[in-house]
């Protein structure tokens, strides 16, 4: 069904087992708040501490409004929230009733502030993050009471993320549980999160003006994380080579910098020979691997400031600043020489070898001032190499 077209309120568009967990988390979050209740009689300076972290919380929400709701855009797993430093110092500060209220509080205003507009953002899920929440900080108050914060913030994490992959599994059977663990940096922004949270849970007592100074760094600890977000999307997701359009905005400042400079700026098209026939011979999923394989080559040969794009299907393009013919050509040989070199093995153990590419040289401006016109010119000498017999550079002339 289209997803446009959906309720946000469908629980019909959910996957089996779903929504019985969802449930489940609603309702264990629900029964921990309504036995906490009865024993809570929250003190005066813990209704001033709940009043700083909501305030806190709410100024830090509107502030990354709009990078959340891009981030939320980009990630296909969006389960960092750095609304958790405010979640945790609640858990360590305060009775668990309060604690769970201002996590209610605050991720509910979050989800208004920021799930508009974004694609798979349903009242369900939301509903069930902030129950995840309620859980994570009850969770994470229980083992401060007895072992500390530090040891709170382990617990933090670990429920938080157990929960979180559980319903990502059930969302997507086919993917390994692991793999829903989350990425190196997703983890890092986790861990900065929960030591803020920490540093915000220790000025409370003496300090709490200074709290909402920590707003800042939230935001932009928030910020980087976006940024790292548009950084994975110039990417090519198979080859981890830049995506075209990034190449091409690379490529223009570049030949721009030179035009001013009056240097030189060399650029290769590559294409492998005969391509179809590995797909033909060992299937696509081994043509992937090959592909990613002379990727990692290309990278290999060059500088870490050359940009090496995808330009599509098994055609790729390098951009070598302040390189001019002969040292052009030069890498253009080293690039087919460790292509030729590459014995790929597939995932189902077969062993790939006997690659080789066709190489165009274009170098700006003696090819053209412009990114196309050297484009173009490189593309040329392309077919120049392949009409030659393949397996050589050619360089425009
Ligand atoms: P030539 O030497 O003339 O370049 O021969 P070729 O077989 O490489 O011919 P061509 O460049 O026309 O074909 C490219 C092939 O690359 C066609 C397409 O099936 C394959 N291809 C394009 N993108 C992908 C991809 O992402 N994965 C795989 N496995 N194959 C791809
Ligand atoms: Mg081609
Ligand atoms: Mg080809």
């Amino acid at each position: 069904m289209d997803q446009q077209g959906e309720s946000r309120f469908a629980y019909r568009a959910a996957p089996p087992g779903v929504v019985p967990y969802y449930l489940a988390v609603e309702v264990t979050a629900v029964a921990l708040l309504l036995l906490a209740v009865p024993a809570t009689e929250p003190a005066p300076r813990e209704w001033r501490f709940f009043a700083v972290l909501l305030a806190s919380a709410v100024a830090q929400t509107e502030l990354s409004a709009k990078a959340e709701r891009m981030r939320r855009f980009l990630a296909r797993n969006p389960h960092v929230s750095v609304a958790s430093v405010w979640f945790f110092a609640a858990a360590l500060v305060l009775p668990a009733v309060l604690a769970a209220v201002l996590t209610v509080l605050v991720y509910g205003h979050l989800w208004l502030r920021t799930a508009g507009g974004v694609p798979g953002s349903r009242v369900y899920r939301a509903t069930c993050s902030a129950a995840t929440y309620v859980i994570t900080v009850f969770a994470a108050g229980s083992v401060a009471a007895v072992a500390g914060p530090v040891a709170a913030a382990g617990a933090f994490a670990l429920v938080n993320t157990l929960l979180v992959m559980i319903g990502f599994k059930l969302h997507d059977p086919g993917r390994p549980f692991l793999s829903l663990a989350g990425s190196l940096s997703e983890n890092l922004l986790d861990a900065a999160t929960l030591c803020l949270g920490l540093a915000v849970a220790a000025l409370l007592p003496d300090r709490p003006w200074l709290v909402p100074l920590l707003v800042l760094p939230v935001v932009l600890l928030h910020r980087g994380e976006l940024g790292r977000r548009l950084e994975l999307r110039a990417r090519d997701p198979k080859t981890g080579l830049l995506a075209i359009a990034e190449w091409r905005a690379r490529a223009e400042a570049e030949l721009g910098r030179a035009a001013g400079a009056g240097g030189d700026c060399g650029i290769l098209m590559l294409d492998l020979d005969h391509f179809k026939r590995v797909n033909d011979t060992y299937g696509h999923l081994a043509g992937d691997d090959v592909l990613r394989a002379v990727a990692d080559a290309v990278r290999h040969e060059v500088r870490v400031y050359d940009s090496v794009g995808r330009f599509g299907g098994e055609e790729f393009v390098v951009l070598l600043p302040g390189i001019g013919r002969v040292h052009s050509v030069a890498v253009a040989e080293r690039i087919r020489d460790a292509v030729a070199a590459l014995a790929v093995v597939a995932a189902d153990g077969t062993r790939i070898t006997g690659l080789s590419v066709s190489i165009g040289v274009a170098v700006h401006p003696a090819a053209g001032r412009g990114v196309d016109e050297v484009l173009g010119a490189a593309d040329k000498a392309v077919y120049a190499a392949k009409k030659a017999g393949r397996d050589r550079v050619c360089v425009s002339h």
